[in-house]
């Protein structure tokens, strides 16, 4: 795994930029675009190229449309365009009147196939999809010319406008740019432009028989934009021969193709096809899933998009594939909520306890710190009575060796609360297991300060039994358990690599009472438990929180090994 680049401001792009406004070149202007295809909801891949084009339109007092690329009807759904503009909007970005969509250039993109026709670049082809690839060639083997290559100019017009006219059935003819049949890039061996689809379009409805391929509408759109450097990953770097074809004989203004590595993340897969898998085969929730690596994924699993915009800074863009740890985005959510998120007490697995001392009806309130990184978050009242819970964990009958927590005859602090010392242990007299703890408290150390300078090395937290709140906690773990569960020879069945234990629902958790009625999405961190949530399904009866992420910080761990290791 490498290490990712930490630079936002200076890059191999912005150097381009920088050095393409010294020169004049586009007078000087930045305009880019982001142009997401809506065949899926976007994922944290998409939330890098998101924050690049529009961190750069930025920076360079430029602007950044946003485009649909939508010009495949099948796989394609209004639904995904509207989540594709939630998500952006939601990471803090905004186009003002610059949405655009592939879909409203289809004439200009005819009208652009017929003068690569009437040009001699492009003739109407019967060969069939099979005959077609085996005409193309190899990597090592030069294609041959289509039989239909040398159709003359009149015949090929008629034959296109008959396709668009509907003459024809899917496969039977396609509409190809006639570039070189021996060349070295494939994409270049007559590439197909035009195909038939009888396919309804989410927007231009049954307008259309006929589509564009990606390669010709995606710089014909970029050119009608007067985009001036149109940023993609590093797989368009074979294609930008031809996206450079098309603009230079058709005569139209050209902008700057400029590749980037994708971001790859461990433990997680990051292709829309695979992801919509995931969806369909009901390995997840929805697209939406917290464990899914798509925007509303991580929305819902609580991440901020500041967070999500600070780790594409902190990845940097570079030329250079790499795979980035998920710790990393794990470590930039924990950072930001760490300064905004207020502290509550929640306890996840509850064992009851009694404190013996401490009179029958009386109930205080005591004072609880809400973040202690930031005073102006000021301060809350957490009821505090004779019965309460804790956590299971914190106890040991039959404690190890430097157990600090709860055991027989041992003093512990509760948070906020008081010094308490385990004198009785009662158990289910058929399962032997421990169901409820005595405990006596000391009233001189209320608060949580000892007035004797008497020290506990262990603070639990716990939650007044009358007056906690039902709650579940649904605790996540990596969606898949391998690194890269792409790669080798499992990675080809993606199911069998998920991870069985990427979900835990702890039912029956109790929280503290200022609870009641937390909004979903607001975030709160669980004293000692880890960063949570309010899920969107969460009610006033049923109070649903899920884990953004732990306390524990590995990405700590991991940056040291590879500081070490880069020192070696
Ligand atoms: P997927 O491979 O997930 O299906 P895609 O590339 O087909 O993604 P598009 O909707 O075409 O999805 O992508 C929109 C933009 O986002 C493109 O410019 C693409 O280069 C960029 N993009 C997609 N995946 C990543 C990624 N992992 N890292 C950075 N940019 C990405
Ligand atoms: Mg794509």
């Amino acid at each position: 795994m490498s290490e990712p680049e930490i630079s936002s401001t200076s890059d191999f792009i912005r150097d381009i930029i920088r050095e393409d406004q010294k020169s004049g070149k586009y007078d000087g202007r930045v305009h880019t675009r982001f142009p997401p295809e809506p065949n899926g909801y976007l994922h944290i891949g998409h939330a890098k190229s998101i924050c690049l084009n529009f961190s750069v339109a930025d920076e360079f007092q430029g602007f950044c449309n946003l485009r649909f690329d939508d010009t495949n009807p099948i796989k394609e759904e209004r639904e995904y365009v509207e989540a594709i503009k939630e998500d952006v909007h939601w990471l803090g970005f905004g186009w003002d009147d610059r949405l655009y969509y592939a879909s409203d250039y289809y004439e200009q993109f005819y009208a652009y196939a017929v003068q690569l026709i009437q040009h001699g670049k492009a003739y109407v082809c019967d060969l069939t999809p099979d005959e077609m690839r085996a005409y193309r060639g190899t990597l090592t083997e030069p294609g041959t010319d289509s039989p239909w290559r040398n159709r003359p100019i009149e015949e090929n017009l008629e034959l296109f406008e008959k396709m668009r006219a509907g003459h024809f059935e899917e496969g039977s003819k396609t509409l190809r740019a006639k570039i070189d049949m021996s060349s070295g890039n494939l994409n270049m061996r007559d590439p197909v432009i035009y195909r038939i689809l009888e396919a309804e379009h989410h927007r231009t409805g049954n307008t259309w028989c006929i589509y564009p391929m990606y390669d010709f509408a995606h710089c014909i759109s970029d050119s009608i934009e007067r985009i001036t450097h149109s940023l993609c990953t590093l797989e368009f770097e074979d294609h930008r021969p031809l996206y450079d074809w098309f603009l230079d004989v058709l005569g139209l203004y050209h902008p700057q193709q400029i590749e980037f590595a994708r971001l790859n993340l461990s433990n997680t897969v990051m292709s829309k096809r695979k992801l919509l898998r995931l969806v369909e085969e009901k390995q997840v929730s929805g697209w939406d899933d917290p464990r899914m690596p798509t925007i509303s994924g991580l929305r819902r699993r609580g991440y901020t998009p500041e967070s999500i915009r600070a780790f594409s800074e902190r990845i940097g863009v570079a030329r250079r594939e790499s795979l980035v740890d998920i710790a990393l985005l794990e470590f930039c959510v924990r950072e930001d909520l760490n300064k905004r998120a207020p502290r509550v007490m929640g306890v996840l697995r509850p064992l009851k306890m009694v404190i013996t001392n401490y009179p029958e009806d009386t109930v205080e309130d005591l004072k609880a710190i809400n973040n202690p990184e930031d005073a102006t978050m000021g301060t809350r009242k957490v009821p505090f009575s004779r019965v309460i819970y804790v956590e299971r964990d914190d106890f040991r009958e039959d404690p190890p060796k430097k157990w600090f927590r709860l055991a027989p005859g041992r003093e512990v602090r509760l948070r906020y609360a008081y010094f308490i010392t385990c004198v009785d242990v009662k158990k289910d007299k058929e399962t032997g297991e421990v169901s409820e703890i005595h405990c006596t408290y000391d009233p001189a150390t209320r608060g949580g300060d000892s007035p004797d300078g008497r020290r506990v090395k262990g603070t639990i937290h716990w939650v007044s039994a009358s007056h906690a709140l039902d709650a579940e906690l649904r605790l996540y773990d990596h969606l898949f358990t391998k690194e890269d569960p792409e790669q080798g020879d499992e990675g080809s069945n993606l199911t069998a690599q998920l991870n069985p234990y990427s979900l835990e629902r702890v039912s029956s958790c109790r929280v503290e009472p200022s609870l009641a009625g937390a909004e979903p999405f607001s975030r709160f961190q669980f004293e000692r438990i880890g960063y949570f949530s309010v899920d969107p399904d969460s009610t006033d009866t049923k109070l649903i929180f899920n884990r953004t992420v732990t306390l524990k910080d590995s990405w700590a761990k991991i940056e040291k090994k590879q500081q070490q290791k880069s020192k070696k």
